[in-house]
């Protein structure tokens, strides 16, 4: 199975993943989480990726495409249950740089999930999580950079017949169900 989830920040897509691993057996890879383990580890990536995660910008794209196609080609190899991405792509020439990547592993992307909350209730979630980056300002501007660069992606997947919408409100365990019967498809 090879999948991505795409949504808002605070769509519940990171929410989700735990139960997605558990039942199907697939790797995940979390751009964001990547990232931050880079933060925190002080390594030069880590140090030109902070700046732009602090704003709530995307991180340039040679930073983030070189972590993914690492990690990619890995993991193509080690699990054959396949692979979860979370937080990747976010703009239209990440989602191109995926497809060639995949492509020249031979393993394209089985379907897309996408996670539809709307943005009041995102404000609400992100404000009570109290990450690091989760203060007012820097919400603001991520969810701006999502309409603006990742929401593209919703149309680019459609047209390739891969988008599943996952309606992104109830509790933890009724979106899990509704992710679990779509997957249950493919799996
Ligand atoms: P969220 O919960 O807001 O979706 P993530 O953990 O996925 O948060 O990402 C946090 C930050 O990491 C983003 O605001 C961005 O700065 C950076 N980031 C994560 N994934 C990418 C990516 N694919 N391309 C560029 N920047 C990214």
């Amino acid at each position: 199975m090879r999948i991505v989830l795409l949504g808002a920040p605070g769509s519940g897509k990171g929410t989700q993943t735990d139960a997605i691993i558990a039942r199907y057996g697939v790797t995940t890879v979390a751009t964001g989480d990547l990232l931050r383990a880079e933060v925190a580890a002080g390594t030069e990536l880590g140090l030109r990726a902070k700046p732009h995660m602090d704003a709530g910008n995307l991180v340039p794209f040679d930073i983030v495409l070189g972590m993914i196609e690492h990690g990619l080609q890995t993991l193509a190899k080690t699990n054959p249950k396949g692979f979860m991405m979370d937080g990747f792509p976010r703009d239209l020439a990440q989602a191109e740089a995926l497809d060639e990547i995949l492509d020249r592993i031979s393993q394209p992307l089985d379907l897309v999930l996408f996670f539809e909350v709307d943005y009041e209730e995102i404000v609400k979630r992100l404000l009570g999580r109290g990450r690091a980056d989760d203060n007012e300002a820097t919400i603001r501007n991520r969810l701006r950079v999502f309409e603006e660069k990742t929401a593209p992606l919703i149309e680019y997947y459609t047209r390739k017949g891969l988008l599943r919408n996952i309606k992104g409100t109830g509790t933890v365990e009724e979106i899990g169900q509704r992710v679990q019967a779509v997957l249950d498809e493919i799996a």
